[in-house]
C-alpha cells in the first residue's frame, strides 16, 4: 500500500507531518512511540496501509488552532480512502485520545462503498463513523445514539438525524473538514485536565507531547473473508510463550476484544473455532510477521491487524502491556535468544516492577472499595478480619484465621502478634516508625499513620472516612504498596519469584557497583537477605532481640534495676541469649559481614504504658505496683527520641554494651570454631561527639581483650560509628580515626536535620507535600539537598581524616533507587536497606551503573 507520491513535496519534506517512509524524520521523542513503530514496520516491508505521522510540534500547534496544512495530508491517500487517527505518545503507557475510525465517510463514499462491499456493510461503517464522530469530536452525549439500530436498514438515517437535532446543522460531508475536526479534538483532549493527571501518574513529564498517526483504513468488512483482531506471542499476565489475541470476521478496530464478540481464537485451540483453519494462510502470514516484529523491534509487540478479501494488512504494533512477573520474564526471554543484552534486559525492568513481584498484590483488575488511607510502609498486600490486639492476632493465627492487626501505634509488645498477622494497620507513625521498619523487615504488608479513619480500640471499631464502621472480625485489605485501606477481601496476584527473577538477579550482580547489605534484627531476617543474596548485615538493631515475650520481661527487669550489680545479674541472664543470636546471624550470613549495632533504645519503648501490663510487670518482678509505676514516670521523658538513647546509654550505663560486646566476641569465637571466617562490626548509635566514642572505644576494646585471654582465641573486630546527628556529620574528621567505617542513619539524621519527629510527621506530611512545602516525604525519600549535604560533607571529613573509612548509610532510604544513586556518586561502599528490598536495590545499582557506561560510552 506504499506508494510514494512524487507529486507532494508539501508533506514528504515537512517533518513535522510527515509520509511515513523508511528513511522519514521520524523519532520517539518528536513523532512518539507508535509513529516510530509504524517506520519500523515499513522498513521490514511488512503490509501496512499508507500513514502519515504528525510531530508533538504539529499537534501542539493545532491544540492553539493552527492547522497544518489538511488538503496536503488528505492528497498523500488514494481518492476516496477512508482515514483512521490514532494517537502517538512518546510511552504507549501514557495513554491518549481513543481512535477514531472512517474518516471521509459521506454520501457520495457510502454509495462508492456500497457497490464494492455491499450495503450493509457501507451501512455499518458510515453508522459508526457517525456516532463516532459525534460522541469524540462533537462532544455529543453518546446517549444521543441510544435509541438508533445500528444495524438496521434505518440505523444509518437515524443516527444523521440524531447528529443534525442535537447540533442544530446536518452532519460535515466534507473529508477534510471532518479530518482538521478529529485533529483538532484529539490534540485538545491532550491538553486536558484529567488526561493530563492521568498520565502523569503514570510517570509522564508535564510537557509530555503527542503525536498523531493519520493511517488508511483496511476495512475489515466486505466481501470474501474480512475482519479484523489482535496477536501477541505471550501472555501478558505470565510472560510465557503463548499465541494470545482474537479474531472477528466483519469487525473493525477493537471488536474483537468485545466481551460477547463470537470472536476466534488465532491458533487452533480445542475450545472454538480458529483464524487459522479459517484463512490458514493469512494466519501463517501473521504469525511470521509477529515474529520478525519481535526479533527486529527487540520487544514483545501486540500485532493490531485486519484482513480485507483474504489479504493481510498489520496496522500497528504496540508494546504488550505486562503484569510484574510478565515484565521479567520477557525482558530476560528476549535476553536468552539473544534479542537483546543482559544490559538492556535489566534496563527494561522498573525497579519498582520488582518489588510488586516480592510481594502479594491486590491484581489490577479489581475493584477497590477503598475506605481510608495512610502511608505505604511495607509492600504488599493482605487480607483478614480485623483484630485489635496482638493477644488476638495470635489466637487467630493459631486457629489459621487471616488477620490485619490493627493499633493506634505498635510497640514491642506487639511484635508476637505482628507475626502472627497477615497485615498491619496504625493511626499514627511515619515512614520510620516501629511498625514500619518491622513490617519491612518481615515482609509483613503495612499502613501507618491512617489518619482519615477514626481508631476506636475500646469500642473495638474502625470508622471509616464515609462513616461505615467496621468492627473486629469484619474483613478487610490492607495494601502496604498503595497506602489504602479497602473493605472487603480484592482479588489478589501472588508474589512470583521466580527463574526469571533469579536470572535477572544474577545479571544484576554481574553490574552491580556499589555493595547491598540488608538491615536484619533476627535469624529469620537473616535468611531472607541471605536468600535474597545480600552482601551482609549492614544494621542488625539489637534492641529488636528483646521484643520476643521471654526476653522482654528479663529486659524489662534490667531497665529496673537501681543498682550496677542487680543489673549486671540480669545481664547476665540476657548474655547467652545474645551469643546465640549472634552466632546464629554470623552462621547464616557464612562469613559475609554483620554489622551489629549496640542498644539503642529509646527506654520508653520497652515499658508497659497500660494499667493491665504494669500490673503484670510488677508481678513478674515481684514489685508492689506502685513501685513500677514510680519507676516508670522516673524514667519519662519530655522527648524520647533525643533523650538517653543510643551512645548516652552506652556511656551511663556501660554494663549493656560490655555484656552485647562479649556475646558478640563470644559468639564469634563459637561461629570460628565451625570453620567459619568472622570479623564482627561493631556500631555505636546516636553519636553526637568524639569523646563518646572514646569512652565506647576504651571498654569495648578491654571486653575483647578479655574474652581473648579468658578463651584463649584470636579474633579481630571492626567498630564503628553510626551518623546519624548533625554534629556527628560534622565532626566526622574527629571522630573517623576512631572508626574502620561510618554508617549514616538516615533516619535520625533526617528527623534532626528538620527538626521533624520521625514518629509525628505522618500526621501532615501530604499537606507538606500536596502544598509542594517538600518535594517529597524525606523519611521516604532522601533530601538530597539538605541531610545530601551532611552526609557529603560528613563523607568527604571523616575520609579526608582516615582513607580507609568505609562509608554506608543504613537508613530507611537505603533501598531507594535515588539514595543509591546519591551513595554511589559519592562513592559509599555499600547501602544497607531492609531484606525485601534487597534485589530492588541490586537491579536499581546495576542500572545505575549501565546507565554510566552507556554515558561514558557516548562521551
Ligand atoms: C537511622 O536512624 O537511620 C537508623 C537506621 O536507626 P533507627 O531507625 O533504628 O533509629
Ligand atoms: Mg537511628
Amino acid at each position: 500500500m506504499l506508494r510514494p507520491n512524487q507529486k507532494d513535496a508539501a508533506v514528504q519534506n515537512n517533518p513535522h507531518t510527515t509520509l511515513v517512509t523508511p528513511t522519514a524524520p521520524i523519532a520517539n521523542d518528536t513523532h512518539g512511540g507508535r509513529a516510530k513503530c509504524l517506520q519500523r514496520l515499513v522498513r521490514l516491508e511488512l503490509p501496512v496501509p499508507r500513514t502519515v505521522a504528525l510531530s508533538f510540534d504539529a499537534v501542539q500547534r493545532i491544540a492553539r488552532g493552527e492547522m497544518p496544512d489538511i488538503a496536503a495530508i488528505v492528497s498523500q491517500f488514494p481518492n476516496g480512502a477512508l482515514l483512521c487517527v490514532r494517537p502517538s505518545s512518546e510511552d504507549p503507557d501514557w495513554g491518549g485520545p481513543g481512535a477514531v475510525l472512517n474518516i471521509g465517510m459521506n454520501e457520495a463514499r457510502f454509495t462508492a462503498l456500497a457497490e464494492r462491499l455491499g450495503d450493509a456493510a457501507a451501512r455499518a461503517i458510515y453508522t459508526r463513523f457517525v456516532e463516532n464522530y459525534a460522541v469524540d469530536v462533537a462532544r455529543l452525549d453518546p446517549d444521543v445514539f441510544e435509541d438508533v439500530e445500528g444495524d438496521g436498514p434505518d440505523g444509518l438515517a437515524e443516527a444523521l438525524r440524531a447528529y443534525e437535532a442535537e447540533l442544530e446543522e446536518p452532519f460535515p460531508g466534507d473529508p477534510a473538514e471532518q479530518l482538521a475536526a478529529v485533529l483538532k479534538s484529539m490534540a485538545r483532549a491532550w491538553d486536558g485536565t484529567s488526561a493530563r493527571l492521568l498520565r502523569q501518574a503514570k510517570g509522564a513529564p508535564v510537557d509530555a507531547g503527542l503525536g498523531l498517526v493519520v493511517q488508511e483504513m483496511a476495512l475489515g468488512l466486505g466481501h470474501g473473508e474480512c475482519g479484523s483482531g489482535l496477536l501477541q506471542l505471550v501472555d501478558g499476565e505470565t510472560g510465557l510463550p503463548q499465541i494470545t489475541g482474537r479474531y472477528l470476521s466483519q469487525s473493525q478496530g477493537r471488536d474483537a476484544l468485545a466481551a460477547n464478540a463470537a470472536a476466534l481464537y488465532l491458533g487452533r485451540d480445542p475450545r472454538g473455532p480458529s483464524l487459522e483453519e479459517l484463512a490458514p494462510d493469512a494466519f501463517r502470514a501473521l504469525k511470521s510477521h509477529a515474529e520478525l516484529m519481535r526479533v527486529k523491534l527487540r520487544e514483545e509487540m501486540q500485532v493490531e491487524f485486519v484482513i480485507e478479501n483474504g489479504q493481510l494488512f498489520i496496522l500497528d504494533g504496540v508494546r504488550v502491556a505486562r503484569s510484574s512477573q510478565a515484565s521479567v520474564r520477557i525482558a530476560v526471554q528476549l535476553a536468552e535468544d539473544k534479542i537483546i543484552s543482559r544490559a538492556e534486559a535489566l534496563m527494561r525492568v522498573q525497579p519498582r516492577t520488582l518489588s510488586e513481584l516480592l510481594h502479594r498484590q491486590i491484581s489490577p483488575l479489581a475493584k477497590r472499595d477503598v475506605i481510608g488511607r495512610g502511608i505505604a510502609a511495607s509492600p504488599g498486600a493482605a487480607t483478614g478480619h480485623i483484630v485489635f490486639t496482638a493477644a488476638e492476632a495470635q489466637a487467630s493465627a493459631a486457629r489459621g484465621d487471616p488477620c490485619i492487626l490493627v493499633r493506634r501505634e505498635t510497640s514491642p509488645e506487639d511484635i508476637r502478634g505482628m507475626h502472627a498477622a497477615h497485615a498491619v494497620l496504625t493511626e499514627r507513625g511515619g515512614i520510620t516508625s516501629h511498625a514500619a521498619v518491622i513490617g519491612r523487615g518481615i515482609g509483613l504488608p503495612c499502613v501507618v499513620g491512617a489518619s482519615n479513619i477514626r481508631f476506636s480500640p475500646s469500642k473495638k471499631q474502625l470508622v471509616a472516612r464515609d462513616g461505615r464502621v467496621f468492627a473486629a472480625g469484619e474483613i478487610i485489605t490492607i495494601d502496604g504498596s498503595s497506602g489504602q485501606v479497602l473493605a472487603g477481601a480484592p482479588k489478589m496476584r501472588e508474589a512470583a519469584l521466580d527463574e526469571s527473577f533469579q536470572k535477572l538477579m544474577e545479571w544484576a550482580s554481574d553490574h552491580c557497583d556499589i555493595g547491598i547489605r540488608a538491615n536484619a534484627d533476627t535469624p529469620a531476617d537473616a535468611q531472607t537477605a541471605r536468600n535474597f543474596d545480600a552482601q551482609g548485615i549492614g544494621l542488625c538493631r539489637t534492641e529488636h532481640m528483646f521484643f520476643e515475650p521471654g526476653r522482654l520481661t528479663v529486659m524489662r527487669e534490667m531497665i529496673f534495676a537501681e543498682t550496677s550489680e542487680d543489673r549486671r545479674a540480669v545481664l547476665e541472664r540476657l548474655l547467652p541469649m545474645q551469643r546465640a543470636d549472634f552466632t546464629q546471624l554470623f552462621r547464616i550470613m557464612e562469613g559475609r559481614p554483620v554489622c551489629i549495632r549496640l542498644f539503642d533504645p529509646p527506654l520508653h519503648e520497652f515499658l508497659p504504658t497500660d494499667r493491665a501490663r504494669q500490673r503484670e510487670l510488677a508481678e513478674a518482678l515481684d514489685l508492689p505496683l506502685s513501685d513500677v509505676t514510680r519507676r516508670i514516670d522516673s524514667m519519662s521523658e519530655y522527648n524520647p527520641m533525643l533523650g538517653l538513647r543510643g551512645v548516652r546509654l552506652g556511656v551511663t550505663v556501660p554494663e549493656i554494651y560490655e555484656m552485647q560486646a562479649r556475646a558478640i566476641f563470644e559468639a564469634t569465637i563459637a561461629a570460628s570454631a565451625e570453620g567459619l571466617v568472622v570479623v564482627p562490626e561493631i556500631m555505636i548509635p546516636l553519636v553526637s561527639a568524639r569523646r563518646e566514642v572514646e569512652l565506647v572505644k576504651t571498654f569495648i576494646d578491654a571486653v575483647a581483650a578479655a574474652v581473648r585471654t579468658e578463651l584463649d582465641q584470636p579474633f579481630d573486630y571492626r567498630l564503628g560509628v553510626m551518623v546519624e546527628t548533625p554534629r556527628a556529620a560534622l565532626r566526622a574528621a574527629e571522630i573517623a580515626p576512631h572508626c574502620a567505617f561510618l554508617s549514616f542513619g538516615t533516619n535520625d539524621l533526617t528527623q534532626m536535620t528538620y527538626g521533624l519527629s520521625r514518629d509525628d510527621a505522618g500526621r501532615f506530611m501530604s499537606d507538606y507535600v500536596q502544598q509542594g512545602v517538600f518535594p517529597e516525604d524525606p523519611f521516604h525519600v532522601l533530601d538530597t539537598d539538605g541531610v545530601g549535604e551532611l552526609l557529603k560533607l560528613g563523607a568527604e571529613r571523616g575520609r579526608a581524616a582516615q582513607p580507609d573509612v568505609t562509608l554506608s548509610i543504613c537508613g530507611e532510604h537505603g533501598g531507594n533507587p535515588e539514595s543509591i544513586s546519591f551513595c554511589r556518586d559519592a562513592e559509599f561502599d555499600y547501602v544497607s536497606c531492609s531484606p525485601f528490598r534487597v534485589p530492588v536495590a541490586r537491579l536499581a545499582a546495576a542500572q545505575l551503573a549501565i546507565d554510566g557506561y552507556i554515558q561514558y560510552a557516548s562521551e
